[in-house]
């Protein structure tokens, strides 16, 4: 399969999920339709695609790299429990704030304000139900 053709195929598969793939997870999926492809091909592309903008490289401290096909500006939740990654989308008053804070904050140190990433680590809402003890509703 040429290059090309690969690359389109991993950005189109990611783009039509939303469970926030890790690489492995991603190649682990397209073999099942693309026998050929390689796990080196995948790493490879993601690196390249989010490299180029047209998907997201996520980090969280101790996890592998997630990959987002939705490049609209969002936030995300990472449940501790199942690793799942939810997209939340704070209102415009509230990206606004935290921007703020980011700028002042940077302004402490003499830094220049780039951007900023606003990631949640949680328990999410099946994982609070699954373990009464986390508060979760008793049905
Ligand atoms: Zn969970
Ligand atoms: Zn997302």
């Amino acid at each position: 399969m040429k290059y090309s053709r690969q690359k389109e195929l991993i950005l189109n598969s990611l783009k039509e999920r939303r469970d926030h793939p890790t690489a492995d997870m991603l190649y682990f999926d397209l073999k099942a339709g693309t026998p050929d492809i390689g796990i080196a091909t995948v790493y490879r592309n993601l690196s390249k695609l989010s490299e180029e903008g047209k998907i997201l490289r996520l980090h969280f401290a101790g996890e592998a790299d997630r990959f987002d096909g939705n490049t609209a500006p969002h936030s995300h939740l990472v449940c501790s429990v199942c690793k799942n990654i939810y997209d939340i989308f704070p209102m415009s008053a509230e990206t606004e704030a935290l921007n703020d804070i980011a700028n002042r904050l940077s302004q402490e140190i003499g830094a220049e304000h780039l951007g900023t990433e606003f990631n949640i680590r949680g328990v999410c809402c099946s994982c609070k139900r699954a373990s009464g003890s986390l508060g979760g509703e008793v049905l």
